[in-house]
Order: structure tokens, then sequence, then C-alpha cells
């Protein structure tokens, strides 16, 4: 077994194969960077301090760790192409520049995401810093360290990006967020991206919608000084790129290998690569399922590689094992505010050709008179006539975020919004109102499907 890529879905694959197969299957990991099995999602609360161990707190196992559990994951090692029909990869070893060939019964492509970079000139100056590997965390924090600027540039408004601005605001920067959408958050409808938006600006982070980065003004130093956008300049000592991903499937699309419409690997449920017996792929780099919209997309989340790799690694070993696709949940923070959400938004909605109607209701993540009760906005959209569930959003303080999965439980189980009114959910003072704002939500999305329906 050769796995080429050794984070979250490689390292998952590599480690539960091993587990079942021991001495009788051999694994080989091979990475090209100098992090293996690292947290990426725990890069803006390392930046905003929230870490107490450092860079070494987001790894969850060294090289060694999986050495020592018979893995021979290489280091600095980059797969530059595969043939898939004689069953080998080349490799470089990044260290001597040694070219050499690894034969393979089974390949795992879990080669993640590349991010998205503007395609302006100057975004490469010197202050300029991107948050998608473990080295780019640390380039930041070096950087922060010993430039100690006072203003800083989030460009992209999506969950990484008002999560690093959050954490840079928590430094005590000036922090201002750009980005060509009209609210942050851009997976959630815009009523409730309005919230996120207040929330952000309540402790004082500006942020710029409907604004087009169209250049950085860079001194005779290379340093960069301002992010030009078509809303004006934007003074910035430092810039932080959180403008989301693309799967990285380069290596994929050179060997011929089917990719889907959003440019990932496209797998059956199994996670092997349509067409190759002998080919797996999961992570960042794979299209996955849409369960409420029936409709392929590209969902580049932590939460989906690691059951990628548990899936790929029992088939490999001979068991069964199935990813039947996401309900679309993703879940943030920024400043006190919790965010999450799951299934559709009202543009996936219309854009799958769904009727739907939606309802908004605000309620306290515990009994109104207990001490500590938190505002909470929930939003749920039920498909006209069948009161199908479609999807979820919540948008509070402390105690909402979570609650979304009682919502995403509900979708991959297709319950009606009726049925939902009915779930038996834990209730006392502490912890909920005696009507959670799940089941309010629900009862009053039930009332519109009938009145839509009369
Ligand atoms: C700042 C940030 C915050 C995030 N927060 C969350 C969160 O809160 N919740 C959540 O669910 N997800 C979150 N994510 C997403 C999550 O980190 C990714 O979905 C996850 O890391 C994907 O794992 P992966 O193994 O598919 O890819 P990656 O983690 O990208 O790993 C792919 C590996 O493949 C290696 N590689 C690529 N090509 C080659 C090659 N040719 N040869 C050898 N090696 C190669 C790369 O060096 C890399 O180490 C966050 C991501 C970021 C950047």
């Amino acid at each position: 077994m050769v796995v080429v890529g050794a984070n979250a879905a490689g390292m998952s694959a590599a480690s539960q194969a091993k587990r079942m197969r021991g001495d009788k299957l051999e694994v080989i990991a091979l990475e090209r960077g100098s992090h293996c099995s690292y947290s990426a999602c725990g890069i803006p609360y390392w930046v905003a301090g929230d870490v107490a161990d450092g860079e070494g707190g987001l790894v969850a196992r060294s090289p060694e760790d999986h050495r020592a559990k018979g893995i021979d994951l290489r280091m600095l090692t980059s797969v530059e192409a595969i043939d898939v029909h004689a069953g080998k990869v080349t490799v470089r070893d990044l260290d001597s520049g040694r070219r050499y060939q690894e034969g393979f019964d089974h390949l795992v492509l879990a080669t993640g995401a590349v991010p998205v970079r503007p395609l302006v000139p100057g975004g490469d100056a010197a202050g300029v810093f991107g948050v998608q590997t473990l080295d780019d965390g640390v380039a930041l924090l070096v950087g922060l360290e010993r430039l100690r600027p006072r203003r800083a540039v989030v460009i992209g408004n999506g969950y990484i990006g008002v999560e690093m601005a959050d954490a840079l605001a928590r430094r005590r920067m000036a922090v201002t967020v750009v980005d060509r959408a009209p609210q942050p958050m851009s997976t959630l409808d815009p009523d409730m991206g309005e919230l996120v938006h207040r929330a952000m600006e309540k402790v004082g982070i500006d942020v710029r919608t409907d604004a087009t980065v169209t250049g950085f003004e860079i001194d005779g130093e290379g340093r960069v000084r301002s992010v030009v956008t078509s809303d004006g300049a934007v003074p910035a000592d430092v810039v932080v790129l959180g403008l989301g991903v693309r799967p990285n499937t380069a290596l994929a699309n050179q060997a011929g290998l089917p990719l889907g419409d959003h440019g990932g690997l496209r797998t059956d449920t199994q996670m092997r690569v349509l067409g190759h017996d002998r080919l797996w792929a999961g992570g960042d780099c794979v299209e996955v399922l849409n369960l409420v919209s029936d409709q392929y997309e590209h969902i580049p989340l932590g939460t989906h590689a690691n059951k990628h790799g548990r899936v790929i690694g029992h088939n490999i070993a001979g068991s069964y094992a199935t990813f039947p696709g996401v309900v679309g949940t993703a879940v943030s923070k920024v400043c006190d505010l919790e965010i999450a959400r799951t299934g559709l938004s009202e543009r996936d909605a219309t854009h799958a050709g769904l009727g739907y109607v939606t309802v908004s209701v605000q309620s306290g993540t515990r009994a109104a008179y207990f001490p500590g009760t938190q505002r909470l906005t929930v939003k749920m959209t039920a498909e006209g006539h069948t009161g199908r569930l479609l999807g979820v959003q919540i948008v509070g303080n402390e105690g909402s975020a979570k609650r979304i999965d009682t919502a995403a439980t509900a979708l991959w189980n297709h319950m009606t919004v009726e049925e939902m009114t009915t779930l038996d959910l834990a209730y006392a003072p502490p912890f909920s109102p005696v009507w959670d704002p799940i089941l309010v939500a629900a009862r009053q999305a039930s009332a519109a499907v009938r009145a839509a329906d009369r």
C-alpha cells in the first residue's frame, strides 16, 4: 500500500490498514512536506494564543510515532508521476534530489488542496502570508513576532478568513477583512451572514464586503504596504490570505484519472477512484456527494478527510466500509459568536431546483430564567409540500453551534420538519429551554409548510 500525502486522509488510511493487517501489509507513506498528521484546523486558534503547546500541540502523531507502528513514512519525499498500468509511482527525495520508482498493489491519493491566491501581482510580497499548512502557521507567527504589525488585512471572509480576523484582532491588531461577497460566510444565507458581520464590527473588525482585491502596494524593500481594492486602498503591515482552496489533483490529472466539475477526484462510496480497482482517494482532493441536493461538491473539511481515510484503510485491509456522502455540516466561531450550518442554504435549494419554505426563530441556549443563557438565531429550510428538512443555520453565543448536530442527524435520516417536532431532545434548565431551539424552529417550519399548502 503506497500513500501519497501524510496528513488527515492519508495517515488515517495508512494507520487503519496497518492496524487491521499488521505485518501482512507493507505500508509506505510519502510526504513532500516536513510535517505529518497535524491539525490545520487549529492554526487560527494557535495564532490567537489559545494553543498552549504551540506548533507541537497541533501535531497528533510524529513521523517517529507512525514508524513505530510499522509504517514506512518518508518525509520530504514528493511523488512526481503515477504509472497506473505499471503500478508504479515516480518519487523524488527532496533532500538528496534522488529520483526512484516505487511499486504498489494499492495506491492512496491523499494530496489535499491548494490555496486559492488572488490573481493580481504582488501576492508573494514580504508580509503576505497563507494559512494552509503548519509551515504557513509557523511563518505567520514568526512574522508577527518580528514585525509587531499594527494593521492586518485578511483577504477572504469564509470561515478561515473570519477565524483568522478574530485571531489577529485578539492579538490587538487593527483588522480589515476584504471580500467581494455581500456578507461574511457565504455558505450561510445573507441574513445569517449579516449577524456575523455585525458581531465582527462590534469587536472592531472592519468588514469590507462587495470589495474586489485589484492589487497590492509594495514598498522599495518588497514589503506589502496596502491592499488595493475596488473600495479603495487599505493600509496593511501584514496580509493573510484566506480565499479558500481547490483540490490538489495535478498529479491525478496527469495520470488521466477521473475528475469532477469542481476539479476533485471522483470515487465510488468505498473511496475507490472510479474505474480503477487499485486506486483510492480521499480528503480535500476528492469531490463528495451532497446527499440533500444529490449533487457532487468540493467540501474540504478535516472531518470528511479522516472518515475517508478510515474507509480506505478498511477496504484495502479486506474489510468493507463506505462513505455515502455528506449533508454539508460545518461549524465555526468568530469573536464570541458561534456559527453552524448543515444542509442547503436558500441559494443551494434554488440551485437544486427545490421549492422551499424558510423560518427564523430567536431563542436561548438555556431556560430564560437560568443564569448565563445566551441568544441564538436558528434558520430552518424545508421542502414545500413534503416538509422534508433541507437545511439549518445557527448563529449565536456559547452553547449554540453544536445544536446543529441534531439537525444534521435529522437530515441524514431524511426527516420531515413535522417529524422533528417530536424528537426526544434532552431538557433541563442549565442546558436548554423546555422547547429546544431546534424544536421551536421545526414547529414553525412545519406550520409554514402547512400554510404554504393551503
Ligand atoms: C486554517 C484552516 C482551518 C481549518 N479548520 C477546519 C475545521 O475547523 N474543521 C474542519 O473539518 N476542517 C478544517 N480545515 C480543513 C482541514 O484542515 C482539511 O480538510 C484537512 O487537512 C484535509 O486533509 P487531507 O489529508 O485531505 O489534506 P492535507 O491536510 O492538505 O494533506 C495533504 C498532504 O499531501 C501532501 N502532498 C500533496 N501532494 C503531494 C505529492 N505529490 N507528494 C507527496 N506529498 C504530497 C501535502 O504536503 C500535504 O501534507 C481547516 C483548514 C485550514 C487550512
